[in-house]
């Protein structure tokens, strides 16, 4: 009987988010990630469009991290009938439950709205993509954690190994190991992979040798600045801003980035780069949550960081609020200058950090620091290309504050970090996936040809048999 192994892409195909992979294996089929959508102009149809393939066929989803843009569906799958057991890490399970959680009260949220707006246009109402009761049945699928480099039996021929992605805490690549009949086959899942050198996670490993490869490609087409000039950029922008009396509003993803942020104004502070007793507002529940998350598992930190945080607390600073009420996040509006706010989310597609630009982007005192990635079509995006004016929730602002772009944080491995990652072990394709075509993932593919690599960009939901 021929052996059928066929990888197909059900998201991030020639774009940033949304991703999802299946593998077959003989009768067995596992995903590895379901994401979510985010900031495409179509997002919201794009997200409630069928998978490309039946949620009951599938017997195991394999989650690389917890970013929204890698388990944001998932709770849909579970509606549409997944029912298979999901396999992540010890920290992974944890945010991931914080992320999602966060998501379908924005899920309701948003619906809830569209509804009120359709009602009176005589319209029918508008469903959240998922709801708190998927979120609690996705969360009741997650398996015993999985440790980091031991191969576990997911399904009939698949086993997996997840090995540290230096990402985000909890992150993974994933390596698939595929029997049907008489084929093998090992394809690695890159998930996101994180750089090299930094101070809270440990560097991420390198991939394993396999026949594929399928690689994220988001920062392929450059080179970050190095981390020790970002923190000096980072130091200066708020030393600046503090001393001519604005604000500082740092967009910032909940996980990782904002433990980030909030370690470096600890550092900065303490060695006198920073003035003492600004006051800090960490204005994000998920943050604060994720906070709380990263002291739970020094086994995801660095080693000298975990040591740290046994003895010290490397995220606070003297004067940090960590504002979890609605009406505390209110009274940050009222301060006109002298403060350094953080908040969600990071590409300001949501969450109050849209308030904070709201109130501080007309001010020519105030800076907006940002610190990420914002995806094309979102808020940052705009603002980061240079808008002169953006619109926040049906208003007109006129962007006066100066906007600086720090891009030496990046969670994401850039064009030389992801080759050091891929190694130069024979391989028989790679497949590039998470990035934006005409950027990482064009520059990527030219990189790798050029290094007699052999290259494919799949496509949205289209078959590829790997043996
Ligand atoms: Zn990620």
């Amino acid at each position: 009987m021929p052996s059928k192994i066929v990888y197909s892409c059900h998201g991030a195909a020639r774009e940033v988010t949304g991703s999802c992979h299946r593998i077959q294996c003989g009768d067995h089929q596992v995903l590895v990630d379901c994401g979510l959508f985010q900031g495409r102009r179509d997002e919201e149809a794009a997200n409630a469009e069928a998978f490309g393939f039946d949620p009951h066929g599938i017997d195991a989803l394999l989650l690389t991290h917890a970013h929204l843009d890698h388990c944001g569906r998932i709770p849909r799958l579970v509606k549409q009938g997944f029912k298979g057991p999901i396999y992540a890490t010890a920290a992974t399970r944890e945010l991931a439950r914080v992320v999602l959680m966060d998501a379908a009260r924005l899920q309701e949220e948003d619906a809830a709205r569209a509804s009120r707006l359709r009602h009176r246009r005589g319209e029918a109402e508008r469903d959240p993509l998922f709801t708190l009761e998927d979120v609690l049945r996705t969360l009741d699928l997650f398996a015993e954690a999985v440790p980091y480099n031991q191969a576990i039996q997911i399904t009939g021929g698949i086993h997996a190994e997840f090995i540290d992605a230096g990402h985000i805490l909890g992150s993974a690549c994933i390596l698939l190991s595929l029997e049907d009949g008489d084929a093998t086959r090992r394809i690695v899942f890159s998930g996101d992979v994180g750089c090299s050198g930094r101070d809270i996670l440990r560097d991420p490993n390198p991939a394993p040798a396999a026949d594929y490869v399928v690689m994220e490609s988001t920062y392929g087409d450059r080179n970050h600045r190095s981390l020790a000039e970002s923190i000096d950029e980072f130091y200066e922008a708020i030393s600046r801003t503090l001393a001519r009396g604005g604000n500082v509003v740092i967009p910032s993803f909940a996980l990782e980035r904002a433990q980030e942020i909030l370690y470096y104004l600890h550092r900065g502070t303490k060695d006198g780069h920073l003035p003492q007793g600004t006051p800090i507002f960490l204005d994000s529940p998920m943050a604060i949550s994720a906070t709380e998350i990263f002291r739970r598992h020094p086994e995801g930190l660095r080693e000298a960081f975990a040591e740290e945080l046994s003895h010290d607390d490397p995220f606070a600073t003297p004067n940090l609020h960590f504002t979890r009420d609605a009406s505390e996040s209110m009274a940050i509006n009222r301060i006109e200058g002298g403060a350094i706010i953080i908040a969600g989310s990071g590409m300001c597609t949501g969450g109050r950090v849209r308030h904070h630009l709201k109130h501080n982007l007309w001010r020519d005192k105030s800076s907006v620091v940002f610190v990420g990635y914002a995806a094309n079509g979102t808020l940052g995006r705009r603002i980061v290309d240079g808008a002169r004016r953006v619109r926040i929730f049906d208003e007109i602002i006129q962007v006066n504050a100066s906007i600086h772009t720090i891009n030496g944080f990046s969670a994401h491995a850039d064009h030389d970090g992801l080759l050091n990652w891929l190694g130069d072990s024979a391989r028989r394709l790679v497949m590039l996936v998470h990035g934006e075509q005409e950027r990482g993932m064009r520059v990527m593919n030219d990189t790798l040809t050029a290094r007699a690599f052999q290259v494919a960009l799949p496509e949205l939901n289209t078959p590829v048999a790997l043996a």
